[in-house]
């Protein structure tokens, strides 16, 4: 399935629609980035470097690459498996199939969805596992972010259906901690912690847990919980202010139905807001995007869930999350520009990787995508940055590169075979299936992979 990863080249590309998202630099129609050792090191038009690959930015849109701010990573190998049908609902599935999960059908899911995610011009992605099952499993996880090439956030989370009275696993995560972070990755990998939050776990859990990461310096991502309506999940966003479990270290999932005085709060305390979009859709209303950024609220996007089923793409959470913002009295002003901003130095600030990532600006690192603008669905693109966030197909998505390696080149992945993975992700479903004694679907039979 693997293939090694591409060498950091030195690239020159040239000629290309390029959108900064750097206010100092705006958008050059007709600019040039260099790259080298993994850095974008100039900025500009008419650029030369003697020696660089030159890759072809003509009659293509330059632009930093997108970053997924939660994605269940897990959850890949279930796509389809999902129906509203009595048995077939997400959290019905994910109870009869997570405890079935061995590390070997963890690592293809997280390759699958980190896979999927790179074909439609996502570089980074927040893993965030709520079904952490053993220091085994989490490893083969982290290995699948390593040997994708992507850089990743990892949320060390619990196993599914953890019980509500028992702590974390928090001695493996300052493994992870200790272990990988800035050495068996090379600087791509982060972590944080995937709390369970007031509404899923009792007191004096939430607060060793809380205590755990704000000593070790680890930001917190929790769950809101859907809609307010269904108490046994969400939780209480002014309680847990007047807690002292909110500010600029956590970021609150699906903070959909939210009052007033939640966002004025959460824009105070500084604490972030990750929408789905079309998850949200699904089950737990229309987020009130515009609200929370008119009080500052720093909001990224995700995907979620690819069981849903979703695709991974991130162009299509930005095209659609736009269109039905538009469609709300509040909404309707949004801008094409602040919603690719959502999907990329927004996602970066959520992560705490802004320093690094997206905006195309030297001393930053080079994730960039290169997207047609010359095809039909693109055409004639007067203005490429909404045809880009409304328009866009992963189909579109020509070259990526992540820390300056060329993970897509002329639409095909470079560090992964695409039918061995498709292969390997329905052989790790069967053997879930089989696990959980559930022999109700007929999977594709797809070609083996070579030992
Ligand atoms: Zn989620």
């Amino acid at each position: 399935m693997d293939a090694p990863l591409p060498p950091r080249g030195r690239y020159l590309i040239r000629d290309a629609y390029v959108i900064t998202l750097d206010a100092e630099r705006g958008d050059l129609p007709h600019g040039d980035v260099l790259v080298e050792d993994g850095e974008i090191v100039a900025v500009g038009e008419g650029l030369s470097s003697p020696g660089s690959e030159v890759l072809d930015g003509t009659g293509r849109i330059l632009a930093p690459g997108l970053v997924d701010t939660h994605t269940h990573l897990w959850n890949g190998l279930l796509r389809g498996v999902i129906e509203q049908e009595p048995g077939r609902t997400y959290f019905e599935v994910k109870r009869r199939v997570a405890r079935h999960y061995a590390p070997e059908e963890s690592y293809v899911a997280a390759r699958l969805g980190l896979a999927d995610a790179l074909m439609s011009g996502t570089t980074t992605v927040c893993d965030w596992d709520h079904n952490a099952r053993s220091p085994e499993d989490v490893d083969a996880k982290l290995r699948a972010h390593r040997d994708s090439g992507m850089r990743t956030r990892y949320a060390y989370g619990n196993p599914d259906n953890h019980p509500r009275d028992e702590v974390m696993d928090l001695a493996d995560v300052a493994r992870v901690q200790r272990e990988w972070l800035g050495t068996r990755d090379d600087g791509r990998l982060s972590l944080c912690v995937a709390v369970r939050g007031p509404a899923r776990t009792e007191r004096d859990i939430l607060s060793a847990e809380w205590a755990f990461a704000r000593d070790r310096g680890l930001p917190i991502t929790l769950h809101l919980g859907g809609r307010r309506d269904d108490a046994a999940r969400y939780a209480d966003l002014m309680q847990m202010h007047r807690d002292g479990l909110l500010g600029p270290d956590v970021q609150v999932v699906h903070a959909v139905d939210v009052t007033d005085e939640e966002i004025a709060m959460l824009a105070a305390t500084g604490t972030s807001v990750c929408l789905s979009p079309l998850t949200e859709y699904e089950g737990m209303g229309i987020p009130r995007i515009t609200e929370l950024l008119d009080a500052g609220v720093l909001v990224s996007l995700s995907v979620d869930t690819l069981a849903a089923p979703l695709s991974a793409s991130l162009l299509a959470v930005m095209g659609t999350a736009l269109t039905i913002e538009r469609g709300r009295p509040r909404g309707k002003a949004m801008t094409a520009r602040r919603m690719l901003e959502l999907a990329t130095i927004d996602g970066a600030r959520d992560l705490g990787l802004d320093h690094l990532i997206g905006t195309i600006t030297p001393g930053k690192r080079a994730d960039l995508i290169l997207v047609n603008r010359a095809d039909l669905n693109m055409v004639p693109c007067a203005d490429p940055l909404p045809v880009l966030v409304l328009c866009a197909q992963p189909a579109n998505v020509d070259t990526v590169l992540v820390d300056g390696r060329v993970l897509k080149r002329n639409g095909v992945l470079t560090a992964v075979d695409p039918n061995e993975l498709a292969a390997a992700a329905t052989r790790a479903l069967a053997a879930v299936l089989d696990r959980a004694d559930w022999h109700q679907f007929a999977l594709p039979a797809l070609a083996e992979a070579d030992a």
